[in-house]
C-alpha cells in the first residue's frame, strides 16, 4: 500500500517545481505578507518556503500532513484514473511527505502559543514536540523522491529544475504585489519583491529596470461596464502590463497570464496577444502580465489538476478580446 502511496505521490509530484507551487499557495492562503522560498540543486536537494502567515498549533501542525479524503487510490489500475481526480485538496503535505523528508516549523501569529517542529519522513512521523521559531511557518522537503528512484532518475538538470522553480515563484510574485516574495538558489537570491508595490514594482523586483521601463498599461473593460473597451466575448477585463515590442524575448515564459487570479496558459490567450503586436516582434515574445477577468461558468476547469493549460467554451471570442485590449494599449502608445 505504502508502495502504491509512493508511486502516485510521484505522478501528481511532477518535480520540485510542483511542490513549490503548494507551499507557496498555502503560505498564500495563511495571509502571509511576507514568502521567502530558498532552493538547493534546482530544489531536488532542498526546497525551504518560510512565511509569516497565520501559522499553526501543534493540533493543526499533525492535521496538515495527515491523509485528508478517504477516496485514495486503492491500487496500482487505480493510478490512471486516480491521479486525474486526486488532485492536490487537501492532501498536498502529505503527499510532498510521503517522497521526502519534510520539516514543519510552525507558531501561531500575535503570540497566539508556542512553535512546533514535526518531522515527517516517507509519508510517517519521525517526531514532533515544542521549538523556538519565530511566527509563522517554515516548511523544508529535502531529497525529494529519495525512496521512488526512478522518478527521481526522471529530473531534469539543476539548471532546467531550478528554470521551473523560478516561473512558479516569479508567476506567484507577479501576482501578488502585496506580499513580499523573494527566491534565493544555492546562496544566491535571484528576486525579492517589496511587498509595499503595486505591479510595475513587481516587475522592476522580478525583471528589473530594463523591462519594467518598457511596460504599458493593459487596462479594458468589457462591454457591459462603461465604455465597453472589449468586443463580445466572455471576458468582463482584460488589465496588467505589456512590454513595447522592442523589449523582448526568444522564448515565451515571459507571458505571465492569469484567469480569475490563477495562473493559466491558453492558445486563444497567447495568439490574442502575439496578434496585437501584428507582426512587430517576428518570432520573438513580450514580457506580459495580464490578469483576466471571466465568470466562472465560461472558463472549461475540466483541466488535470498539474497543468495550467485552459480552454474556454469560446476561445476564438477569447482571443479576439485579448487581441483588442493588448491592440488598444499599444496604440494608445502609438505602436
Ligand atoms: P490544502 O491546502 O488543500 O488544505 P495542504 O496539504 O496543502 O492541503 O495543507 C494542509 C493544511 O495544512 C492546510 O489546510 C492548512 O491548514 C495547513 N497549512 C499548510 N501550510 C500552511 C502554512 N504555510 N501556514 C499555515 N497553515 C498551513
Ligand atoms: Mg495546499
Amino acid at each position: 500500500e505504502d508502495t502504491v502511496a509512493r508511486i502516485a505521490a510521484g505522478e501528481v509530484v511532477e518535480r520540485p517545481a510542483s511542490a513549490v507551487k503548494e507551499l507557496v499557495e498555502n503560505s498564500l492562503d495563511a495571509d502571509a505578507t511576507r514568502i521567502d522560498v530558498t532552493v538547493e540543486a534546482g530544489g531536488t536537494d532542498l526546497i525551504r518556503v518560510a512565511d509569516d502567515g497565520h501559522g499553526m498549533s501543534e493540533a493543526d501542525v499533525r492535521a496538515a500532513v495527515r491523509q485528508h479524503t478517504t477516496s485514495k487510490i486503492e491500487s496500482v489500475e487505480d493510478l490512471d484514473s486516480g491521479v486525474s481526480t486526486l488532485g492536490f485538496r487537501g492532501e498536498a503535505l502529505h503527499t510532498i511527505g510521503s517522497v521526502s523528508r519534510l520539516t514543519v516549523q510552525s507558531r501561531p501569529r500575535n503570540g497566539g502559543g508556542a512553535g512546533t517542529e514535526l518531522v515527517y519522513e516517507g509519508g510517517e512521523i519521525v517526531s514532533i514536540g515544542p521549538t523556538g521559531c519565530p511566527e509563522g511557518t517554515t516548511i523544508e522537503i529535502a531529497d525529494l523522491f529519495y525512496n521512488t528512484p526512478a522518478r527521481r532518475k526522471f529530473l531534469k538538470t539543476t539548471a532546467t529544475e531550478f528554470a521551473h522553480v523560478n516561473r512558479v515563484v516569479t508567476r506567484y510574485a507577479l501576482a501578488n504585489p502585496s506580499v513580499a516574495v523573494s527566491l534565493t538558489h544555492d546562496g544566491r537570491e535571484v528576486f525579492a519583491t517589496t511587498g509595499q508595490g503595486d505591479l510595475q514594482a513587481a516587475v522592476l523586483s522580478v525583471y528589473g529596470r530594463e523591462v519594467a521601463t518598457a511596460m504599458i498599461d493593459v487596462d479594458a473593460e468589457g462591454e457591459q461596464t462603461n465604455d465597453g473597451d472589449l468586443p463580445p466575448g466572455p471576458l468582463e477585463s482584460v488589465t496588467g502590463l505589456v512590454s513595447h515590442p522592442e523589449t523582448n524575448r526568444s522564448s515565451p515564459e515571459y507571458l505571465s497570464t492569469y484567469v480569475n487570479g490563477r495562473a493559466i496558459t491558453s492558445s486563444a490567450i497567447r495568439e490574442g496577444i502575439m496578434g496585437a503586436y501584428d507582426g512587430q516582434l517576428g518570432d520573438r515574445y513580450p514580457f506580459v502580465v495580464c490578469f483576466l477577468d471571466a465568470p466562472g461558468d465560461a472558463v472549461d476547469v475540466n483541466v488535470h489538476p498539474r497543468k495550467r493549460e485552459v480552454r474556454f467554451d469560446d476561445d476564438d471570442a477569447v482571443r479576439r478580446q485579448v487581441e483588442a485590449a493588448v491592440e488598444g494599449a499599444l496604440l494608445e502608445h502609438g505602436l
